[in-house]
């Protein structure tokens, strides 16, 4: 989509057409493959500039949208990444995988369902195994399903929103303190829903106002072993997750336009807010939540 990289001079309310995706629907988790219109993941554009050399990264949701555009980058920079997804994003996470070693770098597939018991502990060891150690975690998978009203809304969903955007992250986050060296970093996907919640996405912004607290708390707890925690909060950013209930399909041909910025935003977009926020040159800013939203205020 793009053709000029993420470091050229350019008008961003002209960087990416503004978009109105015809009403879609995927059964989650939905696929990138599937898409209209396709998003950028900065597969032609991002390029690196040494900012992650050597280092080992674990990247949940990383077959697809935000993820994957961190992944591409992670590896551009100089990373070695192990991707998490689930079984049936295999064709997303193939593609992801290859562009990972066509920059030069290793790419570990892990799948496996994030709220399986066990699953998230055996993951950041299989991480570790295969990469050979560890020193940066991305917490990035996510799940949305919106519902109108609260009887609408199963205990069951309830649960597995929490299961996989918080309960997981806790899991791994804990389980990966066995590895992290001084220097690591964690950076924890929340969300614009944090502090601005959408009527029909109860469950789901519940989870981010917690992995904003998390963050937080957490980071300061981390601090004087070197570890570095923050977190990125998109604001509306094409991806799969919109088009797999995520939001109401009537939704979908206006999505983003109502930020300053007047467009959605594409998941390459993302990319160096992670990139930053897991190289050393951000040595100094822990438990911060970097907002990446198109200039909707935030707190
Ligand atoms: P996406 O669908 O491309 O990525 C979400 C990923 O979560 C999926 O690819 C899947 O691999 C993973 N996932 C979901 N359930 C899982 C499970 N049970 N086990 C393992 N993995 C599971 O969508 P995205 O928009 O790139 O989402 C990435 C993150 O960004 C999420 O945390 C989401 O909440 C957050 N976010 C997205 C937006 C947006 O507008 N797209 C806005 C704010 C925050
Ligand atoms: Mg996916």
């Amino acid at each position: 989509m793009a053709s000029t990289d993420q470091l050229t001079f350019q008008d961003p309310t002209k960087r990416f057409p503004v978009i109105s995706p015809p009403k879609q629907d995927q059964p989650e988790p939905g696929l990138d493959a599937d898409l209209v219109p396709q998003t950028d993941r900065g597969e032609e554009s991002y390029r690196g500039t040494g900012r992650l050399e050597g280092r080992k990264a674990l990247i949940t949701g990383a077959d697809s949208g935000i993820g994957a555009a961190v992944a591409i980058a992670f590896a551009r920079e100089g990373a070695d990444v192990a991707l998490n997804y689930l079984p049936a994003e295999e064709e997303d996470a193939r593609k992801i995988c290859e562009l990972i070693e066509e920059a030069g770098r290793k790419a570990v597939a892990l799948p496996g369902d994030l709220a399986a018991e066990g699953f998230p502990e055996q993951l950041v060891h299989d991480a570790a195994r295969e990469l050979g150690g560890l020193d940066a975690l991305v917490n990035n998978a996510g799940k949305q399903i919106a519902v109108q009203s609260l009887e609408e809304l199963s205990a069951d969903q309830w649960e597995t929103t929490f299961e996989v955007n918080i309960h997981a992250m806790f899991r791994i986050t804990k389980t990966a303190l066995e590895y992290l060296p001084a220097g690591a970093t964690i950076v924890n996907s929340t969300s614009i829903q944090a502090y601005k919640p959408s009527e029909d996405l109860i469950d789901y912004a519940a989870t981010k106002a917690a992995i904003n607290n998390f963050t937080k708390g957490i980071a300061q707890q981390l601090a004087q072993r070197g570890i570095r925690v923050n977190a990125v909060a998109p604001g509306p950013i094409w991806t799969p997750l919109q088009v797999s209930d995520g939001q109401p399909k009537e939704a979908l041909p206006e999505f983003g336009k109502n930020t300053p910025l007047g467009r959605a935003g594409q998941p390459t977009e993302l990319a160096p807010a992670y990139v930053f926020l897991t190289s050393a040159e951000s040595s100094y800013v822990l438990g911060e939540t970097l907002n990446v939203n198109g200039g909707t205020p935030s707190p």
